[in-house]
């Protein structure tokens, strides 16, 4: 099995399990933001220099909105939902729009967003109309009595709070359509096909952890099939003081692995490191037959890229003012 596990801080994570802001370690960051934007066989030779330079401005657009809401004081959910929200506006990401198309040539979002603080979720599956999905996952977190809405009802429920709701073809390019009309030709998909969802966690100054997932899901699905992008305990799940994560990848495998929710158990009931916690999931992910990726945070701002794909598009950004992006294999 071949893990890339990114910098990893070498803060100790002291005290496990507490649902609130807790005193930070010295040494720590005062905030730290880390981002995907997909996972898969992303190789050097098949991206272009200026599609690279072009997703690595996309990441750090990214890095900077999500960046400047910590700087400011704000929320980490308010970070991670600036941060994948400007992917989800650029047509390089298969979330909103520029999603993927399902085989009935529509787009069908799925999204979710947590709060480590309280472990308040809010998730969407299968919305047409909502320009935004993340916006409607938080406002199902924020303005409701539940946890997750679908079809219909979620994209009614967004246009109630007064979400922009646009026309499906709005998220079609013709990147996409061209990926739909191959794998239905061919009746086949490429690693490309499956992937390319965005996320991200953040720490903000108080110490608070929050994660958010947003993708268009795989090319060419079937109506009405959801993955693991809205899925809290599959790609999402921010508790305090323990971790927080967002994965990408073959969904089927996610949820069936529960990776989100396997990688925050481990840190908290098996003092794992957020890295070996991460590959553990991950390789119960392989052995199933998945692949993908996953970032974490932990309690106290370390954090790790953990993936077994051949790429994933990623960045960090912090309050020393330091910022990274990277696309292929460690170095690479
Ligand atoms: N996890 C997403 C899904 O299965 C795909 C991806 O991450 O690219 O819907």
């Amino acid at each position: 099995m071949r893990f890339l596990t990114g910098l990893v801080c070498t803060l100790m994570m002291l005290a496990f399990g507490t649902e609130t802001g807790s005193a930070r370690e010295a040494g720590a960051p005062e905030w730290r933001i880390v981002i995907h934007g997909g996972a898969g066989v992303i190789l050097r030779e098949n991206l272009s220099a200026e599609q690279e330079a072009a997703y690595t401005a996309a990441l750090e657009t990214s890095l900077k909105a999500g960046g400047e809401v910590l700087a400011s004081g704000g929320s980490a959910v308010d970070a991670v939902q600036a941060a994948v929200l400007t992917m989800e506006d650029d047509p390089l990401f298969n979330a909103g729009r520029g999603a993927v198309m399902t085989a009935a040539r529509i787009h069908e979002l799925d999204a979710s967003i947590m709060d480590g603080r309280e472990r308040n979720a809010g998730a969407v599956a299968g919305v047409t109309r909502v320009r935004n999905p993340i916006l409607a996952a938080r406002a199902v977190m924020d303005q409701s009595e539940h946890v997750m809405f679908a079809g219909q009802g979620a994209d009614n429920f967004s246009e109630s709070v007064g979400l922009e709701l646009v026309d499906n073809s709005y998220f079609t390019t013709e990147r996409r359509s061209q990926a739909l009309d191959r794998v239905l030709r061919e009746q086949t998909r490429t690693d490309a096909d499956r992937h390319g969802t965005v996320g991200a966690v953040a720490i903000d100054k108080d110490g608070n952890l929050a994660a958010a997932t947003t993708t268009g899901g795989m090319t060419a699905k079937a109506a009405g099939r959801i993955g693991d992008s809205p899925i809290i305990g599959a790609a999402t799940y921010a508790q305090n003081g323990v971790c927080a994560v967002s994965a990408t990848g073959h969904g089927e495998y996610f949820i069936r692995v529960g990776v989100a929710k396997t990688i925050c158990s481990r840190v908290e009931l098996a003092s794992e490191t957020i890295t070996a916690a991460a590959e553990n999931a991950l390789g119960q992910v392989e052995t199933l037959g998945g692949d993908g990726g996953v970032i974490v945070m932990g309690g106290e701002g370390q954090y790790a890229y953990v993936f077994n794909s051949a790429g994933m598009y990623r960045g960090m950004m912090d309050a020393s003012g330091a910022m990274e992006t990277a696309i292929f294999e460690q170095g690479e």
